[in-house]
Protein backbone atom coordinates (compact mmCIF):
# COMPACT_ATOMS: atom_id res chain seq x y z
CA UNK A 1 0.00 0.00 0.00
CA UNK A 2 1.33 3.12 -1.38
CA UNK A 3 0.48 6.15 1.39
CA UNK A 4 0.16 9.82 0.62
CA UNK A 5 2.20 12.38 2.11
CA UNK A 6 -0.42 13.33 4.91
CA UNK A 7 -1.30 9.40 5.72
CA UNK A 8 2.14 9.00 6.32
CA UNK A 9 2.69 11.94 8.47
CA UNK A 10 -0.11 11.16 10.41
CA UNK A 11 0.67 7.36 10.94
CA UNK A 12 4.34 8.83 12.14
CA UNK A 13 2.88 11.15 14.67
CA UNK A 14 2.03 9.48 18.55
CA UNK A 15 -1.67 9.68 18.79
CA UNK A 16 -1.61 11.77 21.81
CA UNK A 17 -5.32 12.66 22.23
CA UNK A 18 -6.19 9.11 22.02
CA UNK A 19 -4.76 8.14 24.82
CA UNK A 20 -6.78 8.06 27.83
CA UNK A 21 -8.05 10.65 29.18
CA UNK A 22 -6.15 9.85 32.85
CA UNK A 23 -2.76 9.15 31.07
CA UNK A 24 -2.78 12.47 29.13
CA UNK A 25 -3.37 14.01 32.99
CA UNK A 26 -0.44 11.89 34.04
CA UNK A 27 1.53 13.02 31.29
CA UNK A 28 0.78 16.95 31.62
CA UNK A 29 1.31 16.47 35.50
CA UNK A 30 4.86 15.04 34.70
CA UNK A 31 5.61 17.88 32.21
CA UNK A 32 4.11 20.53 33.84
CA UNK A 33 4.16 19.65 37.64
CA UNK A 34 6.18 18.66 40.55
CA UNK A 35 8.34 21.38 41.04
CA UNK A 36 9.09 24.32 43.40
CA UNK A 37 8.63 27.27 41.14
CA UNK A 38 10.22 30.45 42.72
CA UNK A 39 8.61 34.06 42.13
CA UNK A 40 10.91 36.65 42.25
CA UNK A 41 13.83 34.86 43.33
CA UNK A 42 16.73 37.21 45.18
CA UNK A 43 13.73 39.78 44.93
CA UNK A 44 13.90 41.35 48.38
CA UNK A 45 11.47 44.94 48.31
CA UNK A 46 15.11 46.43 48.72
CA UNK A 47 15.13 45.89 45.07
CA UNK A 48 13.44 47.72 42.02
CA UNK A 49 11.18 45.68 40.23
CA UNK A 50 8.49 46.66 37.60
CA UNK A 51 4.78 46.48 39.05
CA UNK A 52 3.54 43.88 36.38
CA UNK A 53 6.63 41.64 35.91
CA UNK A 54 6.71 38.57 38.08
CA UNK A 55 9.74 36.42 37.14
CA UNK A 56 9.23 32.60 38.01
CA UNK A 57 11.94 30.09 37.85
CA UNK A 58 12.29 26.49 38.32
CA UNK A 59 14.38 25.66 41.44
CA UNK A 60 17.78 24.10 41.38
CA UNK A 61 18.41 23.44 44.43
CA UNK A 62 20.42 20.76 45.16
CA UNK A 63 18.97 20.00 48.39
CA UNK A 64 15.45 20.45 49.85
CA UNK A 65 14.53 23.67 52.54
CA UNK A 66 13.37 20.61 54.72
CA UNK A 67 16.26 18.37 54.43
CA UNK A 68 18.66 20.89 54.92
CA UNK A 69 16.51 22.67 58.14
CA UNK A 70 17.22 19.11 59.59
CA UNK A 71 20.95 19.36 58.57
CA UNK A 72 21.68 22.56 60.12
CA UNK A 73 20.40 21.13 62.94
CA UNK A 74 22.92 19.06 63.61
CA UNK A 75 26.43 20.24 64.44
CA UNK A 76 28.30 19.57 60.64
CA UNK A 77 30.34 21.95 59.26
CA UNK A 78 30.19 24.07 56.68
CA UNK A 79 26.57 24.72 57.77
CA UNK A 80 26.86 28.87 55.75
CA UNK A 81 26.35 26.77 52.59
CA UNK A 82 23.07 25.76 53.79
CA UNK A 83 21.50 29.12 54.13
CA UNK A 84 18.55 30.03 51.76
CA UNK A 85 20.94 32.49 49.98
CA UNK A 86 23.10 29.82 49.45
CA UNK A 87 20.96 26.74 48.75
CA UNK A 88 19.13 29.25 45.95
CA UNK A 89 21.93 30.77 44.42
CA UNK A 90 21.14 28.88 41.65
CA UNK A 91 18.24 29.46 41.02
CA UNK A 92 19.12 33.44 40.29
CA UNK A 93 20.68 33.19 37.34
CA UNK A 94 19.38 35.09 34.04
CA UNK A 95 19.73 31.25 32.63
CA UNK A 96 17.38 29.53 35.46
CA UNK A 97 14.67 27.16 33.33
CA UNK A 98 11.41 27.84 33.39
CA UNK A 99 8.56 25.30 33.05
CA UNK A 100 8.06 24.31 29.77
CA UNK A 101 5.09 25.78 28.97
CA UNK A 102 5.07 26.12 25.08
CA UNK A 103 3.90 22.72 25.73
CA UNK A 104 -0.04 24.15 26.15
CA UNK A 105 0.04 25.70 22.61
CA UNK A 106 0.50 22.82 20.71
CA UNK A 107 -3.32 22.21 20.43
CA UNK A 108 -6.51 24.00 21.75
CA UNK A 109 -7.52 20.54 23.55
CA UNK A 110 -4.46 20.56 25.11
CA UNK A 111 -4.70 23.49 26.48
CA UNK A 112 -7.47 23.34 27.41
CA UNK A 113 -7.12 20.57 29.40
CA UNK A 114 -3.74 21.49 31.01
CA UNK A 115 -3.53 25.22 30.88
CA UNK A 116 -4.42 25.14 34.91
CA UNK A 117 -1.85 22.16 35.61
CA UNK A 118 1.19 24.33 36.24
CA UNK A 119 -0.96 26.10 38.91
CA UNK A 120 -1.96 22.54 40.31
CA UNK A 121 0.88 20.67 40.81
CA UNK A 122 3.82 22.83 41.37
CA UNK A 123 4.65 24.60 44.77
CA UNK A 124 5.21 28.48 44.55
CA UNK A 125 7.81 30.53 46.54
CA UNK A 126 7.29 33.46 47.88
CA UNK A 127 10.27 35.85 50.11
CA UNK A 128 8.25 38.88 50.75
CA UNK A 129 4.87 39.76 50.60
CA UNK A 130 4.94 42.25 47.64
CA UNK A 131 6.05 39.53 45.68
CA UNK A 132 3.13 37.55 46.25
CA UNK A 133 0.93 40.78 45.56
CA UNK A 134 2.53 41.18 42.39
CA UNK A 135 2.23 37.50 41.42
CA UNK A 136 -1.57 37.40 41.93
CA UNK A 137 -2.04 40.63 40.14
CA UNK A 138 -0.74 39.22 37.04
CA UNK A 139 -2.93 35.98 37.21
CA UNK A 140 -6.43 35.66 36.36
CA UNK A 141 -8.56 34.51 39.07
CA UNK A 142 -8.93 30.63 37.98
CA UNK A 143 -4.68 30.64 37.93
CA UNK A 144 -4.99 32.12 41.22
CA UNK A 145 -7.84 29.85 42.84
CA UNK A 146 -5.61 26.91 40.98
CA UNK A 147 -2.59 27.14 43.38
CA UNK A 148 -2.58 24.26 45.90
CA UNK A 149 0.73 24.52 47.42
CA UNK A 150 3.35 27.33 48.71
CA UNK A 151 6.23 27.65 50.19
CA UNK A 152 7.27 31.23 52.69
CA UNK A 153 10.53 32.23 52.92
CA UNK A 154 11.21 34.71 55.70
CA UNK A 155 15.21 35.19 55.50
CA UNK A 156 16.28 37.02 58.59
CA UNK A 157 16.64 40.70 58.70
CA UNK A 158 15.37 41.24 54.71
CA UNK A 159 12.12 42.91 55.20
CA UNK A 160 9.46 40.32 54.05
CA UNK A 161 6.17 40.08 55.70
CA UNK A 162 6.39 42.06 58.77
CA UNK A 163 3.28 44.22 59.44
CA UNK A 164 5.29 47.10 58.31
CA UNK A 165 5.35 45.99 54.58
CA UNK A 166 1.90 44.67 53.84
CA UNK A 167 -0.47 47.37 55.23
CA UNK A 168 -1.61 48.97 52.34
CA UNK A 169 -1.49 45.55 50.07
CA UNK A 170 -5.03 43.95 49.52
CA UNK A 171 -5.31 40.38 51.34
CA UNK A 172 -4.83 37.81 48.69
CA UNK A 173 -7.34 35.51 48.14
CA UNK A 174 -6.45 31.62 47.26
CA UNK A 175 -9.51 29.29 46.97
CA UNK A 176 -7.42 26.18 46.36
CA UNK A 177 -4.70 26.53 48.79
CA UNK A 178 -4.32 23.98 50.58
CA UNK A 179 -0.51 23.35 51.62
CA UNK A 180 1.68 25.88 53.10
CA UNK A 181 5.66 25.33 54.24
CA UNK A 182 6.65 28.22 56.24
CA UNK A 183 10.98 28.93 56.49
CA UNK A 184 11.91 31.07 58.82
CA UNK A 185 15.78 31.69 58.92
CA UNK A 186 16.94 33.79 61.94
CA UNK A 187 20.30 35.43 61.89
CA UNK A 188 23.04 36.74 64.17
CA UNK A 189 22.00 40.21 63.17
CA UNK A 190 18.34 39.43 64.65
CA UNK A 191 19.19 39.57 67.82
CA UNK A 192 20.54 43.27 67.65
CA UNK A 193 18.10 45.16 69.81
CA UNK A 194 17.35 47.67 67.34
CA UNK A 195 14.00 47.52 66.68
CA UNK A 196 11.56 49.83 67.94
CA UNK A 197 11.96 49.97 72.36
CA UNK A 198 15.33 47.74 72.14
CA UNK A 199 13.59 44.63 71.26
CA UNK A 200 15.32 41.95 69.15
CA UNK A 201 13.67 38.59 67.64
CA UNK A 202 13.55 37.53 71.18
CA UNK A 203 10.48 39.32 72.13
CA UNK A 204 7.11 37.77 70.92
CA UNK A 205 5.77 40.62 69.53
CA UNK A 206 8.67 40.89 67.01
CA UNK A 207 8.45 37.65 66.50
CA UNK A 208 4.96 37.45 65.37
CA UNK A 209 5.44 40.87 63.50
CA UNK A 210 8.03 39.44 60.98
CA UNK A 211 5.73 36.68 59.78
CA UNK A 212 2.38 38.65 60.26
CA UNK A 213 1.84 39.03 56.32
CA UNK A 214 1.79 35.60 55.78
CA UNK A 215 -1.33 35.68 57.80
CA UNK A 216 -3.20 37.78 55.43
CA UNK A 217 -3.59 35.21 52.94
CA UNK A 218 -7.28 34.14 52.75
CA UNK A 219 -7.31 30.43 52.15
CA UNK A 220 -10.40 28.71 53.39
CA UNK A 221 -9.05 25.59 52.11
CA UNK A 222 -5.74 25.80 53.77
CA UNK A 223 -4.82 22.55 55.82
CA UNK A 224 -1.65 21.37 56.07
CA UNK A 225 0.68 23.94 57.64
CA UNK A 226 4.13 22.87 58.52
CA UNK A 227 6.62 25.28 59.90
CA UNK A 228 10.59 25.36 60.03
CA UNK A 229 12.64 27.98 61.93
CA UNK A 230 15.96 27.76 62.18
CA UNK A 231 18.34 29.40 64.39
CA UNK A 232 21.48 31.43 65.11
CA UNK A 233 22.64 34.16 67.75
CA UNK A 234 25.30 36.05 68.38
CA UNK A 235 28.47 34.34 69.76
CA UNK A 236 27.45 36.25 73.19
CA UNK A 237 23.81 36.25 72.61
CA UNK A 238 21.88 32.22 73.35
CA UNK A 239 19.87 32.04 70.70
CA UNK A 240 16.07 31.47 70.67
CA UNK A 241 15.79 28.24 73.09
CA UNK A 242 13.75 24.85 71.27
CA UNK A 243 10.67 25.31 74.08
CA UNK A 244 10.47 29.02 72.52
CA UNK A 245 10.81 28.25 68.83
CA UNK A 246 8.29 25.75 69.18
CA UNK A 247 6.40 27.99 70.66
CA UNK A 248 6.76 30.57 67.86
CA UNK A 249 5.92 28.03 65.34
CA UNK A 250 2.71 27.20 66.84
CA UNK A 251 1.51 30.61 66.86
CA UNK A 252 2.58 30.42 63.30
CA UNK A 253 0.49 27.54 62.43
CA UNK A 254 -2.51 29.05 64.60
CA UNK A 255 -2.31 32.00 62.97
CA UNK A 256 -2.90 30.35 59.66
CA UNK A 257 -5.22 28.09 60.05
CA UNK A 258 -7.29 30.75 61.97
CA UNK A 259 -10.58 31.00 60.25
ZN1 LIG B 1 15.79 27.35 44.51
Amino acid sequence: MVLTRSQARKKATFPFLDLPAELRTAIYHLALGGRIIHVDRGGGSHEKQSETDARTSVCEASILDKESYALKRLPVDRREGLGNSSRHNACNTPAAKNLPLSFLSVCKQIHQEAALVPFQANRFTFWNRKSLARFLRYLKPKQQNAITAMILYQVHIQSGWESASHRSLKAPRLLGLREVLICVELAPGDYLPFFGEGESIVSQTIQDDRVSGMGKLKAPKLNRVEVLINNSSLGHIPPLTSAEIKAWEGRIKDMMLAK
